[in-house]
């Protein structure tokens, strides 16, 4: 785990982007930090995934990612605390409107919500569940939707690193997680080979994936399949492919500052500019939340 201090320096230095929202910098800073706080209260706590290793090594090899929600025990685990947690990191940095937070809020109080059942459906991404919920408790279904995944991250990131080991091992060629199954949210080409390493928009586990293809329809015709960048000597560029009108954002290391640390979570948000090109240019990733703001002005400094 990198530690906070690590993260909060990096964090500091975006103080300086011109390109990234100050309030959002804020919201994230704080965000980490409750995210990182949970993780601590719970790393001695024995948590199952449910499977044996075993189980485990024939799962990689069938190119089936390890984690199953219906074998995660979730009792005792403080989903509550991080949920209002989040909720009040939302209301003091914005972005959303303060009206859908006191709802938010409202909602784990409410009988009827089962705070086990959100984070489970949000990871399993159950696009249904939450248009039902966002209309039980008037509360915008995608905003719901980012909640549910920001309370359930920390402890997936937990559970994959008890399955760190049985991962790097793997010959996993597969565009999704082999943890959880979810999407890469962000893309490194690595100093040393080139290689490119995708990393989960979910658990943060980190794996290899082939340069040429689309991770999320395989297109691998290069016709298709292209990169922009806003500055040629920048590390950073959006890889999109034409076929599917889907983009991924890739930190370039060979091009990185020496000594430079590369936390692909700060880097995404660093970033934030190019996700609002793309936007524009009529992409979007699937695992990227940008709280409305591609609609608003490029470069704004609160
Ligand atoms: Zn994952
Ligand atoms: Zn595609």
């Amino acid at each position: 785990m990198v530690s906070w201090d690590t993260i909060e320096v990096e964090i500091e230095l975006l103080r300086k982007n011109e390109h990234v929202p100050q309030e959002l910098v804020s919201f994230f800073k704080d965000l980490t930090r409750h995210q990182l706080e949970f993780k601590k209260n719970l790393e001695n706590k024995r948590l199952s995934i449910g499977i044996s290793s075993p189980e485990m090594a024939q799962k990689m090899k069938d190119g089936v990612h390890l984690l199953d929600f219906t074998h995660i025990t979730l009792e005792g685990v403080p989903f509550e605390d991080l949920f209002r947690n989040i909720c009040d990191t939302l209301e003091k940095y914005g972005p959303g409107d303060s009206d859908d937070i006191q709802r938010l809020r409202k909602t784990v109080n409410d009988t009827s919500f089962d705070i086990r059942e959100f984070v489970r459906k949000a990871a399993e991404r159950d696009v249904h569940y939450f248009e039902l919920l966002s209309r039980e408790f008037e509360v915008d279904g995608e905003h719901l939707q980012y909640l549910g995944i920001q309370t359930v991250k920390p402890f997936f990131e937990l559970l994959a690193s008890k399955v760190m080991n049985t991962v790097k091992d793997a010959k996993w060629v597969e565009p999704f997680c082999p943890v959880c199954g979810h999407e890469p949210i962000m893309a490194a080409l690595e100093k040393e080979e080139g290689r490119r390493i995708f990393q989960c928009s979910l658990c943060s586990t980190e794996w290899a994936f082939r340069r040429l293809q689309c991770p999320y329809c395989l297109n691998d015709d290069h016709e298709t399949l292209r990169f922009f960048f806003v500055d040629e000597g920048s590390p950073y560029r959006v890889d999109v492919c034409d076929a599917c009108k889907r983009y991924i954002k890739t930190v370039d290391e060979r091009k990185m500052e020496e000594g430079k640390e590369v936390i692909l979570a700060v880097e995404n948000l660093a970033t934030i500019f190019l996700d609002i090109l793309a936007a524009q240019e009529g992409f979007r990733n699937p695992g990227q939340y940008l709280f409305g703001i591609e609609e608003e002005p490029l470069a704004r400094n609160g």
